[in-house]
């Protein structure tokens, strides 16, 4: 067998999860260099920047979220797969162990965390056989907020704002456009988008997600797809989305292009959006010993260059400093667009959390709570739970519950990204609360706002699930939806729709 192979995957896991590659960090570099200084758009990125620095000096995830594992090999004739896949669940259980992967695999029917990232389908291990004699093995870690993006479409299509998308490269283009302004903030803008023109509804995903592997700066080699990737590249960024929905100028960093036959009766345009926490590292091994022999997409010799060495975030913090738990005229007097930097206690909840809430009283006292939309890497040293990274998840997706929680029990900051609907907002005004919008994927800087961690209730959804009890100082959000009965993210959708229509052609 191959000694060093489990060696090997451990250190590719490991430095995908914590280091960014070069073309995404000179994109978004690009990104952050576009957009209007002292903007909510530009602030955010000057987090997710140092951020990013924050990662890789540590070697901590980037992102909370490390997604679902996806292993794409190349073998030569004669590999032993069946080996092979299985010291790769080995290398992500260690990894997982190691607090480098949130324990991301979840039982369908139960509900139940593995613990170790292993289950049916996970992670997601492809090989392939080629001539040559080495192995190259690459892996992209894409999480579920972005993975809750992706879209697909069946065209001929009506799409709103933007008219009928036909069954041409001007649909497709429509329908990309349409993919980049539903997903708004929520998976973590600027994002990149994979694209499938064709196939069938399985391979159409597949292939639009395998764009994903192509550098941002690479070039299609069919010349109507590089003119497609260029006019969306030329244009999208006037719908003015930004940085996490905040409204700003860098909506998206790449867009990448690939099409397969069709059925004559099925058009499908695939889409599969990543969000600026675009984990995506390759390694070649030696196929007799399983030693890496050279790394893809970054160069080892060539260390990256921070990306915001000279950026001190305390002394650039202006907020609004409150304590937990909060008066609700404290919360009353909040405006969208203030920036509060949060102290004292905070509890997580997301999924599981909301959906126990609407059956059952919670495990300690909300009044004047913040909850945060969160599901950490935590790991234990000693006796005590450490925060490896705790950045905010898709808040959305807890729209069916957050009116009754906060009108049951009295929350007064929900925390999260993306922004929610308007169930929420008419709870927000009715009970003088508010919802705060933290930097999607900046899980690194957010840790570092934890001091300590006080207990953990419901412990059995699992890490990610669990309600924690953090204790936090100048922990940074923006007020994106007030008690007044304001919302930033229902503003910066219509302003963008009305740009989309612009994009008709
Ligand atoms: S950056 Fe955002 S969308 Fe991406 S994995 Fe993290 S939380 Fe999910």
């Amino acid at each position: 067998m191959l000694p060093e192979f489990f060696d090997s995957m451990l250190e590719l896991i490991v430095k995908t999860s914590t280091d960014l590659p070069p073309d995404v960090r000179a994109a978004m570099k690009v990104a952050w260099d576009i957009e209007t200084p002292d903007t909510r758009a530009e602030r955010a990125l000057k987090i997710i920047s140092v951020n990013i620095d924050q990662a890789a000096e540590d070697e901590g995830a980037i992102c909370q979220d490390t997604g679902m594992p996806t292993f794409e090999i190349h073998v030569p004739r004669g590999a032993d797969e069946i080996w092979m896949s299985e010291q790769i669940r080995l290398a992500v259980a260690e990894a997982t162990r190691r607090g480098k992967l949130r324990p991301n695999s979840v039982d369908s029917i139960t509900g139940k965390n593995s613990g170790n990232n292993l289950g049916p389908g996970t992670p997601v291990i492809h090989f392939h056989q080629w001539q040559q004699d080495a192995i190259e093995v690459k892996l992209l870690l894409k999480g579920g907020g972005c993975e809750n993006c992706n879209a697909q479409y069946a065209v001929p299509v009506e799409l709103p704002h933007l008219g009928r998308a036909d069954r041409n490269l001007e649909g497709v283009r429509k329908c990309i456009l349409h993919a980049v302004w539903q997903a708004q903030g929520k998976g973590c803008s600027p994002g990149a988008v994979g694209v499938c023109i064709g196939g069938d509804r399985t391979e159409g995903y597949s292939h639009a997600k395998a764009q994903l592997f192509r550098t941002l700066d690479d070039v299609n080699a069919e010349p109507v797809l590089a003119e497609l990737e260029a006019n969306i590249m030329g244009t999208v960024n006037t719908l003015g989305i930004g940085a996490m929905g905040f409204e700003g100028k860098s909506t998206l960093i790449g867009c990448k292009i690939g099409a397969l036959n069709r059925l004559p009766a099925s058009f499908f345009v695939s889409v599969a959006y990543d969000c600026w926490a675009f984990r995506r590292l390759g390694v070649v091994v030696d196929a007799s010993t399983g030693a890496i022999t050279q790394w893809q997409y970054r160069d080892p010799a060539v260390p990256a260059a921070p990306m915001a060495p000279h950026v001190d975030l305390r002394r650039a913090g202006r907020g609004i400093s409150l304590t937990a738990p909060f008066s609700e005229a404290e919360i009353r007097a909040l405006r969208v667009g203030d920036i509060v930097l949060l102290n004292g206690r905070m509890f997580t909840g997301r999924d599981s959390v909301h959906a126990y809430l609407m059956k059952h009283d919670p495990p300690v006292d909300l009044h004047g709570a913040a909850l945060y939309h969160c599901g950490p890497v935590a790991i234990k040293e000693g006796d005590q739970w450490v925060m490896k990274a705790a950045g905010p998840t898709t808040s959305i997706r807890e729209e069916p519950y957050q009116a009754d929680v906060i009108r049951k029990f009295g929350v007064r900051a929900v925390i999260g990204k993306g922004g929610m609907g308007a169930k929420t907002l008419e709870a927000l005004k009715e009970c003088g609360a508010v919802y705060l919008n933290a930097i999607g994927g900046a899980a690194q800087f957010y840790a570092r706002c934890i001091d300590r961690v006080d207990g953990v209730s419901l412990f059995e959804f699992g890490v990610p699930e669990a309600m924690w009890h953090l204790h936090v100082t100048d922990f940074p959000a923006i007020v994106t939806m007030d008690a007044s009965g304001n919302s930033l993210h229902r503003d910066v959708e219509a302003d963008s729709a009305k740009a989309l229509a612009a994009l008709k052609g």
